[in-house]
């Protein structure tokens, strides 16, 4: 825990020692987690909307603890943001979606990408571009396999800076995603400033997508913009297949959710690929 005078008046408040006990052991299991091997990926397919091909794979990071139990990525990842841990366990994420694309590879598999959730707080790190350079020389992975998810509250701040460094990164040949669109303070104008590939429609719309005409508007605007741009669209959170036949009418590229996949082990994609190439 960080004594930065701001919160120096947190040790004087007898509840909040408990929650910064708490919150140093939190921090210490999943300091420990990297070495105890407590971490592993799920792996969901991304289809493309019309005739369900597979296209690419997003990483998610699960984290089975021995103090905790099973812990969302939601309540450990900003925790890891927010005491640097981010930047070792970002790095293991990679590290493993490379060796995932890697065996793929060797399966007779060629188009596809993995799709990685990348936190600020990675990208802004100086070693960042030089780090992913180097992990995919080690792994002889070519940078084409693999996609970077940002989401835009991040990109939102110091965008000069940010645009510069995604520029690096697809001058590797790295594919890049705007992750989450639609929430947060997303403006249409300031995605002709990204050099990304792909718009991933958040969820929440998604949802909203067959009660709500207001949504259906914003989605096909979204959708027609993006491709005037050049940039393919992924819809998330696909549950129903009326969200899927709503989503071929808008003409989306690609959906991605549990209709179609929950996130899985690797194991269990291999065995979705086969089942799927079977007639
Ligand atoms: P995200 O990047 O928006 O990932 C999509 C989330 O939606 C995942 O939650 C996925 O399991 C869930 N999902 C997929 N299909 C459906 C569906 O049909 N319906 C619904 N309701 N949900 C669906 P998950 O795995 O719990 O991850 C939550 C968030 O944690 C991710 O949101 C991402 O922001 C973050 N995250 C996960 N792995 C990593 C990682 O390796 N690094 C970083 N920095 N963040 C990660
Ligand atoms: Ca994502
Ligand atoms: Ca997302
Ligand atoms: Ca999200």
């Amino acid at each position: 825990v960080k004594n930065d005078g701001k919160n120096a008046w947190l040790y004087y408040n007898p509840v909040m020692q408990a929650n910064i006990i708490q919150r140093v052991s939190f921090e210490q299991s999943l300091r420990d987690a990297l070495f105890n091997d407590e971490f592993s990926l799920h792996y969901q397919p991304i289809v493309s909307a019309r005739e369900g091909k597979v296209c690419g794979f997003e990483a998610l990071l699960r984290w089975q603890s021995s103090n905790y139990g099973v812990v969302p990525p939601m309540t450990f990842i900003p925790i890891a943001e927010e005491c640097g841990l981010i930047i070792p366990i970002g790095n293991w994420v990679l590290k493993n979606a490379c060796q995932f694309a890697l065996r793929l590879l060797e399966k007779g598999y060629k188009d596809f990408f993995v799709a990685v959730n990348i936190s600020v707080k990675q990208l802004k790190h100086p070693d960042f571009v030089a780090n992913v350079r180097e992990l995919l020389a080690e792994a002889g992975l070519p940078a084409s396999y693999l996609e970077l998810e940002i989401t835009e509250t991040v990109l939102m701040d110091a965008i000069e800076d940010n645009v510069k460094k995604l520029l690096e990164l697809k001058e590797l040949g790295i594919k890049l995603a705007l992750d989450d669109f639609g929430t947060g303070y997303s403006s249409l104008t300031y995605l002709k400033q990204l050099p990304i590939e792909v718009l991933k429609i958040d969820k929440s719309f998604v949802a909203d997508l067959t009660d709500c005409e207001k949504t259906v508007g914003m989605i096909e605007s979204i959708i027609q913009l993006s491709h005037r741009l050049g940039i393919q669209v992924v819809a998330e959170g696909v549950e129903t297949s009326e969200q899927q036949l709503s989503l071929q009418g808008y003409d989306c590229d690609m959906t991605q959710g549990y209709l179609t996949c929950r996130p899985v082990p690797d194991s269990d994609v291999f065995v979705f690929l086969e089942k799927k190439s079977r007639p």
